[in-house]
């Protein structure tokens, strides 16, 4: 069963405002987080005149919606659903559930109190682990007492009990990626040494410690410079893999992608990195090896933005056999995974429908016997 802690307190008390804070905070340490909203009363979600409702009006017990995104479910039961039953729901690839309520349930415990409210806290079973206040309260005295804000903590307290502690940082070996980076690109260049900071940086804020293994990376090279071969090395990740995609921004950046979690994260060499590998070794006389040997040292803060995206991927970009194949009309030559474009009712491909990066020579134009 995955692991879980409800969230109780009463109404107002802002259960929902520290379950949406809590989120980001451990999904930015790598933990892939469920939640489940207990209603003690009774819900509707399926809106009246919606499809979904007419089917259950119609008499289907269980009614099922799905999209390309989302799939969501509708089941009618004779009594409240047992907490098993509701955490066997959650897949197995998610490290923690998050419940809002179920306060009379056997599950650890963050009892969250505002004394403002003028309510009294409400009766709990089970062990309180934390007791979030923006007052006092008696007690529960064994529980560690947290401010509403003090997310950071409250993610550590349940990374320590539930989850064992914070995940093992990924141990980066960066002499041997710089070595295996500078074989691969022909020469050891400072180019080199930011792009395998910054994938390492990439990786490290999503939790990935083993990109080359992981099967988990995509990522977006802004660059078709020196910085990208050396993304290459450290991440695995390759065009021909489809874990490689580069967008022509001429920028030294990056963003990552886990495909587990559809989190991302772009990362930029900031353009004041040249300045501070130059003020890191200001009595090396060559700036060249100053960049080369500052980029190695610096923290990533002087060299590096980093900013939480989102990138939407279509079943066209992902790796795996392609969905579609279809012959162009003008040239005859296929085209793979809906890279074609439709033009006046014909189905072409992008060189015959808005011109090629290439022209054919005169021999050429023969060869195919083109009119
Ligand atoms: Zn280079
Ligand atoms: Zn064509």
């Amino acid at each position: 069963m995955t692991a879980s802690i409800c969230i109780v307190g009463g109404k107002n008390s802002g259960k929902t405002t520290l379950i949406e804070r809590l989120l980001p905070e451990l999904s930015a340490r790598g933990r892939k987080v469920a939640t489940i909203k207990h209603d003690a009363h009774d819900f509707e979600i399926d809106l009246p005149g919606k499809d979904t409702w007419r089917h259950r009006r119609a008499g289907s017990g269980t009614t099922i919606i799905a999209s390309s995104s989302k799939v969501a479910m509708v089941r009618l039961t004779e009594r409240e659903e047992p907490l098993e039953g509701l955490l066997r729901l959650v897949d197995r690839s998610f490290d923690l559930v998050l419940i809002e309520g179920l306060r009379r349930s056997p599950l650890p415990k963050i009892l969250i109190y505002r004394p403002e409210l003028g309510n009294e806290p409400p009766d709990v079973l089970g062990e309180v682990w934390a007791v979030v206040t923006t007052g006092e309260l008696t007690g529960y005295a064994n529980a560690p007492r947290f401010r509403p804000d003090d997310i950071a903590a409250l993610a550590d307290l349940i990374e320590q009990r539930l989850l064992g502690g914070p995940p093992a940082k990924p141990a980066w070996n960066l002499p041997a990626l710089l070595s295996e980076a500078g074989r691969h690109h022909g020469h050891l260049c400072p180019g080199q040494v930011l792009g395998v900071r910054l994938a390492m940086l990439g990786c490290d804020r999503l939790g990935i410690a083993d990109p080359k293994s992981s099967k988990r990376l995509i990522v977006f090279v802004e660059t078709d410079r020196c910085g990208t071969d050396a993304i290459q090395t450290v991440t695995g990740c390759t065009l021909g893999k489809r874990t490689l995609k580069f967008v022509d921004y001429g920028k030294l950046a990056a963003t990552f992608i886990d495909t587990e979690t559809g989190r991302a994260v772009r990362v930029c060499a900031l353009e004041s990195s040249r300045e501070a590998a130059l003020r890191f070794l200001p009595d090396e006389p060559d700036a060249h090896q100053a960049q080369l040997r500052a980029y190695k040292a610096l923290p990533d803060d002087e060299l590096f933005s980093v900013e939480e995206v989102r990138v939407d991927l279509s079943e066209n970009e992902l790796p795996g056999r392609p969905h579609r194949r279809v012959l162009c009309e003008t040239c005859g030559e296929g085209v793979n995974d809906g890279r074609e474009a439709t033009v006046g009712g014909r189905v072409l491909c992008r060189a015959c429908a808005s011109g090629a990066y290439y022209k054919l020579t005169a021999r050429r134009k023969e060869a195919r016997r083109e009119p």
